[in-house]
């Protein structure tokens, strides 16, 4: 039986990146203790200076107290160790964008947990075929959190074939628990949100790329004409060009010719250019 939200006081977050760390910090900002794991050390590290320093920009701006911040850090734990998830009363993965990989760590995850609930913030996969490699695919649902996790008000709820009301129900209960607003999609690629978004979004990379118009008035175009408030390269440098390319690659494989990659999205993440992360993707960063 998947546990009640009144018994969830540790969560497992698996994957120290950009939403890994973004989940971290909204989990203890709520009050649940955290387990941050990742590969290596300096990845868990990158994940921590990550969360400090969003919460620092929350308290120069007044969003929280300042003397909160070492106290919400302080509720996370940062490990490499697979068993240091065994004491989590739920598990959230948002590790790369590979159907394989994500199979193999909910596998292992499986075998070094109790019976709860184990959730993937997959942008585009299949949760049917993740909690397939587990032993309690009821148990298995999509948390699709939006990025920036802090910042954004919305998380999707996937449901996958043999996903239990009550593991939805949890879902439901812990995003709202996080002031979150939340929607169900059906396991469909690309589920209500990246389906739309990404071709959205490879189709500004083409305009630039077949000289349209500038990637400045790309974005300007796309937030002053239709009210959004990134453009589409601007957002794709955020998102990190990698997760684009995984994620359109996805819904081309399963939807077919009309979310062929843009060529200039597969030439930059080769070139290792992957947005915001990486200090440059259309545009620079600090
Ligand atoms: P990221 O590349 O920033 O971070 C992924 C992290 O997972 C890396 O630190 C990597 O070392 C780690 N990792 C890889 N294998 C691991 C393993 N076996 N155990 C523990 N850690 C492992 O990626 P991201 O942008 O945070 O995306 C993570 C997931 O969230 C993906 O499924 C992505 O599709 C989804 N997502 C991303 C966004 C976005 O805007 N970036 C939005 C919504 C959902």
């Amino acid at each position: 039986m998947v546990r009640a939200l009144d018994d969830v006081d540790r969560v497992g977050v698996v994957g120290a990146g950009t939403m890994g760390a973004g989940i971290a910090q909204v989990l203890a900002t709520a009050g649940y203790e955290v387990a941050l794991r990742d590969v290596s050390r300096d990845l868990v590290e990158d994940g921590f200076d990550a969360i400090e320093s969003s919460l620092d920009r929350l308290a120069d701006r007044g969003e929280i107290p300042a003397d909160d911040v070492d106290r919400i850090v302080g509720r996370v734990d940062g490990t490499t160790e697979l068993e240091a998830l065994a004491p989590c009363d739920l598990v959230i993965e948002a590790i790369v964008e590979d159907l394989e990989i994500k199979r193999d760590v909910f596998a292992d995850i499986d075998r070094v947990t109790d019976d709860v609930a184990l959730a993937t913030n997959t942008s585009t996969l299949s949760i049917t075929s993740i909690a397939a490699a587990t032993d309690r695919p009821d148990h298995v649902v999509g948390l699709h959190f939006m990025n920036p996790v802090p910042i954004m008000d919305g998380v999707e709820v996937v449901t996958g074939e043999r996903t239990a009301p009550e593991t939805v129900d949890l879902a439901h209960a812990i995003s709202e628990d996080l002031d979150k607003e939340t929607w169900e999609s059906d396991d469909k690629p690309g589920f209500v949100t990246n389906r739309i978004l990404m071709p959205w979004i490879n189709e500004g990379i083409r305009a630039y790329d077949e000289g349209v118009a500038s990637k400045e008035d790309i974005d300007r175009g796309m937030t002053l004409g239709t009210n959004v408030p990134m453009g589409p390269l601007e957002l794709a440098d955020h998102v990190g060009l990698d997760v684009c390319l995984h994620a359109t690659e996805t819904l081309h494989d399963e939807l077919g010719d009309r979310y062929t990659p843009a060529y200039l999205l597969k030439r930059k993440v080769e070139a290792g250019h992957l947005g915001k992360k990486t200090g440059e993707g259309f545009y620079e960063y600090d």
